[in-house]
């Protein structure tokens, strides 16, 4: 059977994996962090199209979970806010999509579902990958890691390695080392407010005036200069993104 190396237990590697072991593949999933990231009710917002669903489904033993887990996001609406203008403080409705059919998820529950349906031992947790070799005619590959609680490095091999360590990725620059990161423009910041026990709180009276839809509505939300992303999540949690254009001079 073919084995497959994947470096990076995030919700890439994770997905990953479980579409090789379902082709077939042995899998060992190499992470740098000790131990399954906690239920945080901070962290990230993720929306899943239709076809993202399809793919999840078979890999967790429950599939209904998805949709326990998840907030139906029925609307997808892009508003023009001249708000930030103190002149203009008006906003209207450019595009409304009353036929999205995505879910919003957040991070740390899909992975929680993600994680755990895989075979015991898949994961090596605490596992930092140092750095694979080819060999065989590039037929397999030997992947050193570092096992952080010990300090002593593992040498494990496969036939396929797969760079699913996030956006700097150290085996991307093996291949393309070349390749710098480029400023692309903007600079984006992302949260997870949770605001259980503050529903009746100014700020979220307010919010909930402004996009009325929250709990069924992607909203984006563009200004001079700048755009932001809401929606809500399970649990009372309003997933944010904030996208701010900066020159670089
Ligand atoms: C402000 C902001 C907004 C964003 N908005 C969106 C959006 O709207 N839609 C979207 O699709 N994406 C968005 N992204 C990007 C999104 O965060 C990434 O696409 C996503 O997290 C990538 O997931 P991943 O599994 O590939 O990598 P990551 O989640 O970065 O995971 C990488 C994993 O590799 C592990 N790792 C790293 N190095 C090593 C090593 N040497 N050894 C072992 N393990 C290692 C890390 O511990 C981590 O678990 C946004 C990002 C930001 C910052």
């Amino acid at each position: 059977m073919p084995k497959a190396v994947i470096v990076g237990g995030s919700i890439m590697g994770l997905s990953c994996t479980h579409a090789l072991l379902l082709a077939g593949w042995e899998a060992v999933v190499l992470e740098k962090s000790g131990e399954p990231p906690n239920k945080s009710p901070t962290g990230a917002g993720l929306g899943l199209d239709p076809t993202a669903r399809r793919f999840i489904e078979p890999w967790i033993s429950q599939p209904e979970f998805l949709d326990h887990l998840t907030l139906p996001l029925s609307i997808d609406q892009t508003l023009q806010n001249e708000a930030t203008d103190p002149e203009k403080k008006v906003s209207w409705t450019l595009t409304r999509d009353e036929d999205f059919s995505f879910r919003a998820a957040h991070w740390a529950d899909l992975h929680g579902l993600l994680h755990p349906a895989l075979p015991p031992e898949t994961i090596k947790w605490g596992h930092l990958f140092l750095s694979f070799t080819l060999y065989n005619d590039r037929s397999e590959v030997s992947v050193k890691a570092q096992v952080l609680h010990k300090g002593d490095t593992v040498e494990i091999t496969g036939n396929l390695l797969v760079a699913a360590d996030g956006c700097l990725p150290s085996i991307r620059q093996t291949f393309l080392p070349e390749l710098k990161l480029r400023y692309s423009g903007y600079c984006a910041w992302r949260g997870v407010l949770d605001f259980s026990g503050q529903e009746d709180s100014e700020t979220i009276i307010e919010i909930k005036k402004a996009y009325p839809d929250l709990g069924k509505c992607l909203y984006f939300d563009l200004s001079s200069g700048t755009h932001s992303v809401l929606y809500e999540l399970l649990n009372k949690r309003l997933n944010w993104i904030w996208i701010s254009l900066i020159s670089c001079r």
